[in-house]
């Protein structure tokens, strides 16, 4: 079983479609992630980036095709060889298993950086409060951040709310964790606070996907970069091979344009 499972990929999406109303935003997407890999997903602006990210954990349900996270069909199930929609129970536990980091951090304003993160584990998982905090202190040292545990979202920086929000990730303790465009809401000079929580997290193994328009970032850090446009996937391959040698035209323009 446990062999078995290590050939499972974390994410795997067969024929994604995703329309709002006739706009076609994800047009026949394959996309897979294996465990412990980090896949930058990089293109310009509206190809479906963010909303591929959010089908991913069910922000968004989709049109057609199939999402299977480890293995385990997310948002249907089959029933006498027809799919139908999951229940929201098994729905509601495949997503805590998914940390989604958001552009603009939404954590809960009326809640300290403390409360925030133990707030999940707590409510979702009923974890005992005594162990949920002394888990989001460590968490919270793990993002450079233990002096902040009792300040109000408001007391901190755009890049210590966002640390926030990966420490409160972070604290369901997720087999997946969604960045989307984590840092492009910063300052110019807190993007690198936020980044280097994340390398540090792939360093460490989490398998991670990461909507970027941090090219630095997609080169050092990712195993993998999918290069979308128009709704679909161009181009993937290692960080050498699209940004030194991609053998498509869009992607040579867009790295062109933003490198
Ligand atoms: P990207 O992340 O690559 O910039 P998005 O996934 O945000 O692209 O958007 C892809 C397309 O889907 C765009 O045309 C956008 O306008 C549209 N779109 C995204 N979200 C919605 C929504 N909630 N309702 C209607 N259209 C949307």
């Amino acid at each position: 079983m446990a062999v078995e499972q290590k050939n499972i990929s974390m994410v795997r999406t067969e024929q994604l479609v995703k329309r709002f109303g006739d706009n076609v935003v994800l047009n026949g997407v394959d996309f897979q992630v294996e465990r412990g890999q980090v896949v930058a997903v990089i293109g310009p602006s509206g190809s479906g980036k963010t909303t591929m990210l959010r089908c991913l954990n069910h922000l968004e349900k989709i049109d057609g095709g199939r999402i299977y996270i480890d293995g385990q069909h997310l948002g249907y199930r089959e029933q006498n060889g027809r799919l139908i929609e999951d229940s929201e129970a098994n729905i509601a536990r495949m997503r805590s298993q998914i940390g989604f980091v958001f552009q603009r951090f939404n954590l809960f304003a009326h809640k300290t950086a403390l409360e925030n993160v133990i707030e999940a584990p707590i409510q979702v998982l009923r974890r005992p409060k005594g162990e949920v905090v002394e888990l989001a202190h460590n968490l919270l040292a793990k993002v450079g951040l233990a002096e902040k545990a009792n300040s109000y979202p408001h007391k901190l920086s755009g890049g210590q709310q966002q640390r926030v929000a990966i420490a409160r990730a972070l604290a369901m303790n997720p087999k997946l964790m969604l960045f989307d465009e984590a840092t492009s809401a910063l300052d110019p000079e807190l993007v690198g606070e936020v980044l280097g929580v994340m390398r540090q997290l792939a360093e460490e193994g989490m398998t991670m996907v990461v909507v970027t328009h941090e090219m630095g970032f997609a080169r050092d850090v990712a195993d993998h970069v999918v290069f979308m446009a128009d709704a679909q996937i161009v181009e993937q391959g290692p960080p050498e091979q699209i940004f030194d040698d991609c053998q498509n035209e869009r992607t040579r323009k867009f790295i062109g344009r933003v490198t």
